[in-house]
């Protein structure tokens, strides 16, 4: 269980910029530091917790790019055709089990390790097999080839002793492919997240029962319990909770017993239907994070016990913002993952936007055009924290920083795609 030190996300109640907010994130979450080894094929996606250290060259041997001819280079005529004898074969996974001769070719195919010579030296160039003509017995070569072509080198890929992968990468495809090129059959990774998940609101329905007057469908634990699951955490979904304190209260204090983290919606605003706050105070801290941020409230951060509590604001926008903002890095945190900055990149607005100074704010926006050098930004023309369906339609989100106020049509602006940060 996470260890957090006393009252960690105390602070002044200043307005917080992201960036500030991001620091301190950073600074106050102890990674859990919980590690479990899992074969290479239950990895993806996970953090890794351990170095990998190749423990010996890859490609171990020196071996061939193409399909050819081994020679010796000092074999060849420099400027006219050189006919060598064929006098052995090399595949891959089948070295020619005797060294190769001077004066002769070595018949070698893609990937088969470079023949071993003798005290004259060893075979050091491959002739691709369309570079030559085959007459009887003998390769005829033509002149011009570079000493060493088309041979990979041993190590060229990895030298032994590199680490090729470093502790808190998040491993995709690739990587996976990596540590088993290093010789990994298993690597040490973070074990799941175990996250509480619970929606507040005497408003919430169930999806698929009855909708009783005044009340609406609770779409934001299907949403946030999206955005956990693509983290790799192992959710709970622990229902809808009453606008009670002491239900809620009740509700905490039994998921801190056996989570990492506990997230809920709504109820956080300062109204008098907000009852998190008391629940959470009666069984650790809160603290309502005022973040200079649109769309997204205070973000209320605490603690239930010893485990970390998350309150998202109600509003399903406002979730998705404060969660790929603060949450995310949050939750790679304490996995022990590095939590890099989400990339964006620049698209051209095509709209007009006023906003207030010294808050960052985000606009969902489609995309369109067919490619990098023209992608258009479209922005919503319902911009409520409440609307849903506009996140449905958008590929991803423009961030304006802090300084600006006004934004004209045609300027290039940050985007952030939902594919950044939704996996
Ligand atoms: P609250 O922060 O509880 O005052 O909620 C703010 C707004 O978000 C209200 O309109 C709520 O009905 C709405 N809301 C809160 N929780 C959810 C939820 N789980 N799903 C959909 N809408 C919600
Ligand atoms: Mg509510």
């Amino acid at each position: 269980m996470a260890q957090l030190s006393d009252d960690c996300f105390a602070q002044d109640g200043r307005l917080m910029r992201v960036a500030e907010a991001r620091a301190l994130l950073e600074r106050v979450i102890v990674p859990i530091g919980a590690a479990e080894p899992v074969p290479l094929h239950g990895a993806l996606g996970r953090i890794l917790l351990e170095d990998i250290v190749a423990g010996h060259d890859v490609p171990p041997r020196d071996n061939s790019a193409v399909d050819g001819y081994a020679i010796y280079f000092d074999d060849l005529n420099p400027d006219a055709e050189t006919a060598l004898p064929v006098t052995g074969r090399a595949a891959a996974g089948h070295p020619l089990e005797r060294p190769a001769r001077r004066g002769a070719a070595v018949r070698i195919f893609t990937g088969a390790a470079m023949p071993a010579g003798s005290d004259q030296g060893a075979p050091d160039t491959v002739m691709m097999q369309e570079d030559c003509r085959l007459d009887g017995d003998t390769v005829v070569v033509a002149p011009g080839i570079k000493r060493g072509a088309n041979r990979r080198a041993a190590g060229e890929d990895i030298a032994a002793g590199a680490t090729v992968l470093r502790a808190g990468r998040r491993l995709r495809p690739q990587d996976l492919g990596q540590a088993a090129a290093a010789g990994r059959r298993e690597v040490l990774v973070a074990k799941p997240l175990r996250v509480a998940l619970f929606s507040t609101g005497d408003e919430l329905r169930e999806p698929g029962a009855a909708l009783d007057p005044g009340c609406i469908y609770d779409s934001n634990r299907a949403t946030i319990h999206g955005l956990l699951a693509g983290l790799g955490c192992a959710v709970d979904d622990l229902g809808i909770l009453a606008d009670r304190a002491e239900t809620i209260r009740a509700a905490l204090d039994t998921a801190a017993q056996d989570h990492d983290l506990i997230v809920t919606s709504g109820g956080v605003s300062v109204g008098e239907e907000d009852h998190v706050k008391p629940a959470v105070e009666a069984l650790g801290k809160l603290h309502f994070w005022r973040l200079a941020i649109k769309p997204g409230r205070p973000l209320a951060l605490g603690q239930v016990g010893a485990v970390p509590f998350v309150g998202l604001p109600g509003n399903p926008v406002a979730v998705m913002v404060t969660f790929l903002t603060m949450v995310r890095p949050m939750i790679l945190r304490l996995l022990g993952g590095d939590a890099p900055v989400p990339r964006s990149f620049k698209v051209r607005a095509d709209f007009a936007h006023k906003k207030k100074k010294d808050r960052r704010e985000w606009l969902r926006v489609r995309l369109s055009g067919d490619g990098p050098e023209n992608w258009l930004a479209h922005k919503f023309p319902r911009e409520g924290a409440g609307i849903l369906s506009s996140l449905v339609e958008a590929d991803g989100l423009v961030e304006l920083p802090e300084d600006l106020t006004r934004l004209e049509p045609g300027t290039m602006v940050d985007f952030l795609p939902f594919s950044e940060v939704t996996t």
